[in-house]
Order: C-alpha cells, then sequence, then structure tokens
C-alpha cells in the first residue's frame, strides 16, 4: 500500500534514521527535495499527487497551483508496528495538531489558503503553503509544488507575471539538493519547453534533472512520443519518462489514483509505439528513478556515517579502559561498546548491499 514513491527506499532510511537514533546524534537522513517546473497546466500537480499515491492537491485546466506548496512527507508507525495506519495531513498557517483526515478537505484547505493571500482573481504569490503529510506509506521527502510558467497575465497578475515566476521557480531549483522534475505535455513542441530551459538554467550538467512527458493519451493522432521518450530530440542525461496523468474528466469523476494507475498501464500496452520502452514509461517507473537517486544519495552518506560509528566506538573503548575498577560503570560502557560495535556491523552490511544494488541504470 506503500505509495509509489520510497517503496524500496523506506526500509533503508528507517534503518538508517534508526542507527542514528541509537548513536544519539540528532542529525538524520537529509534527503534532497523535489520540485516539479513546467509551464501551466502541465500537469505538475498530477505528477505529484501520483507519486504521493493520494488526491490532494488542486488541479485543473486553469491557473490553480498559484502559491509554492511545500509538502512534508512524514513517515509514521504502522498498524504492524506499533501504529496507527491513519493518513493526515496538518498545515503550518492553522493551528499545531489540527489533523484533517479527509483529503479533498486538505485539498479545499490549500484553495481557500491561496485565496486568503493571492486573492481570488488568478493573483500568483511567492510565500509558501506549508503541508505536512503523516502516513506509515511515506518516506521522509519534501516535495514541491510550483505554479507553472505563464507569459501573458491574466485576472490580477501584474505585467511582469512571467519574470517573477520565473525568479520564484529558480529560487527552489537553483539549490543544489533539489531534484527536478521537468514536466513538458506530449502535445507541445519539446524545443520549446519551458520546463527544460528553466531546468536548464538552475542544473546545466543536467546531473539532477529528470524529464517528465504527460498527456500521451492525446497527442495529435498518427503522432507518438517515442523519439522523445528516447532522448533523440532533446537529450537529457537522466532521460525521460512518459506518463499518463488522470484527464479533466476523470478528476471531475473523482477517478481514484489506483484506478488511473492501471489505466496508464494499459495504454502503454495498447500502444505499439511504445513497446519495448517500459523503462521510461508510467508513475512507477518514475518512482522507481526517482528511488534510485535517492539510494544513491544514502550511500554517498554512509562512509561519513561509518567512521562516526568508529569513532564513537574507540571514545567508548579509551572510556572503558580509563574506569578501572568501578565495575557497575564498565559493565554499562561494555554494553555501549558493544552496541556500537553492532551498529557498526550493520552499516557495514548496509553499504554492501547497496553496493549489490547495481544502480547504473541509465
Ligand atoms: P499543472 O498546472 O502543471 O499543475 O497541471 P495540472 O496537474 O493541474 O493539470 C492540468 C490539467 O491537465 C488537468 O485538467 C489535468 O486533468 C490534465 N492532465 C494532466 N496530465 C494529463 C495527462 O497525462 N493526460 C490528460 N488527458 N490530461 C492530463
Ligand atoms: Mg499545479
Amino acid at each position: 500500500k506503500a505509495s509509489p514513491l520510497g517503496s524500496s527506499v523506506i526500509p533503508i532510511v528507517n534503518k538508517l534514521q534508526d542507527i542514528f537514533a541509537q548513536l544519539g546524534t540528532h542529525s538524520s537522513i537529509e534527503l534532497p527535495q523535489v520540485a516539479v517546473v513546467g509551464s501551466q497546466s502541465s500537469g505538475k500537480s498530477s505528477v505529484l499527487e501520483s507519486l504521493v499515491g493520494r488526491d490532494f492537491l488542486p488541479r485543473g485546466n486553469d491557473i490553480c497551483t498559484r502559491r509554492p506548496l511545500v509538502l512534508q512527507l512524514v513517515q509514521t508507525k504502522s498498524k504492524s508496528s506499533g501504529g496507527s495506519d491513519d493518513e493526515w495531513g496538518e498545515f503550518l498557517h492553522l493551528p499545531s495538531n489540527h489533523r484533517i483526515y479527509d483529503f479533498s478537505e486538505i485539498r479545499r484547505e490549500i484553495e481557500a489558503e491561496t485565496n486568503r493571500l493571492a486573492g481570488g482573481n488568478k493573483g500568483v504569490k511567492d510565500k509558501q503553503i506549508r503541508l505536512k503529510i503523516f502516513s506509515p506509506n511515506v518516506l521522509d521527502i519534501t516535495l514541491v509544488d510550483l505554479p507553472g510558467i505563464t507569459k501573458v497575465p491574466v485576472g490580477d497578475q501584474p505585467t511582469d507575471i512571467e519574470a517573477r515566476i520565473r525568479t520564484m521557480i529558480l529560487s527552489y531549483i537553483k539549490q543544489p539538493s533539489c531534484l527536478i522534475l521537468a514536466v513538458t505535455p506530449a502535445n507541445s513542441d519539446l524545443a520549446n519547453s519551458d520546463a527544460l530551459q528553466i531546468a536548464g538554467n538552475a542544473d546545466p550538467d543536467g546531473h539532477r534533472t529528470i524529464g517528465v512527458i504527460t498527456k500521451l493519451d492525446i497527442m495529435d493522432k498518427g503522432t507518438d512520443a517515442r523519439n522523445l521518450l528516447l532522448g533523440k530530440v532533446v537529450p537529457l542525461r537522466l532521460g525521460y519518462v512518459g506518463v499518463v496523468n488522470r484527464c479533466q474528466e476523470d478528476i471531475l469523476l473523482n477517478r481514484s489514483v489506483k484506478d488511473a494507475l492501471s489505466a496508464e498501464e494499459k495504454f502503454f500496452q495498447s500502444r505499439p509505439a511504445y513497446h519495448g520502452l517500459a523503462d521510461r514509461l508510467g508513475i512507477p517507473q518514475l518512482a522507481k528513478k526517482l528511488n534510485q537517486i535517492l539510494v544513491q544519495h544514502i550511500k554517498a552518506l554512509l562512509p561519513d556515517l561509518k567512521s562516526r560509528i568508529s569513532n564513537a566506538l574507540v571514545a567508548t573503548a579509551k572510556e572503558h579502559q580509563s574506569y578501572g575498577e568501578i565495575t557497575e560503570s564498565r559493565a554499562g560502557q561494555g554494553a555501549l561498546l558493544l552496541n556500537f560495535l553492532s551498529k557498526y556491523c550493520e552499516v557495514n552490511l548496509m553499504v554492501n548491499f547497496l553496493k549489490q544494488h547495481t544502480l547504473h541504470c541509465w
């Protein structure tokens, strides 16, 4: 039941968090943020929602995302490990401990809070909305839903709306730790993609940009996205994933994320143009790609963790010696020593485990 994003990383992250807790350090695993960029209505909010596996973001054929939404996923203990399977949201702008269990109410609150600051007439504001989603089925990661790039001011938007939105987007994606999902609809020209253009500004080497092609289902008859997905049109270091999200009608009919995922799979199976491209098709594949990047990231943190544990080991051993005859403390120190030793072995096991996972996938 885990959300597509994180299903393979959750056990590793949990294990490491456990080790950190026992080491008594307050540091934990900082996973990179993931932000979506692209032009308005390209499907950014839809992609994020499918990755989380729940319905709660305002989506539509108009400007819906008008303030940055910083979405912090927080993993809770599941029922099977002594917690509960409840999932809920909490907003920073509401009293703490105001838990919202109904995800459509979360969406209404995002809309209401957008209107409070950005007005009801299409205005866009820099000020974030911060939402935490608590669930046993997610991993601790932050996703950022950003307003799309628009060119022509509408409603209450100022004349320099395009420049303002670009500056806002860049302030998030220029951070070297931010992973960028550059979203372009398949029914527009990839060479003119706002998403690839702005991602290229922030990440010129393409080390942290994944191309996402949406709306494969509504391409012009007789065309397909095969060459786009193969990187033959605009090459991208980490490559592309093509997806089919819910259309506006699905949203109005309340079609579930789960149904949408199986419809997506059927779509790809029924189109010969996409045969042989399974590794770059579908939301689960996008989640897998992100998971692989997260595992790489975790791998990079391990040597440091290892040396911290071995330092603690040495320090405890020294202290142990200096105690001499005071047997009670010695027993305590001995137990600590053993504990560190076992943690050290655990990290070694994990390093080997991650080594065995061949990650040179793209
Ligand atoms: P955003 O402005 O980039 O966040 O785009 P949204 O996620 O709000 O989507 C804009 C509109 O496009 C909504 O009506 C979605 O239902 C629709 N949409 C998004 N992705 C797809 C897709 O893959 N196929 C189809 N048919 N419609 C999509
Ligand atoms: Mg949006």
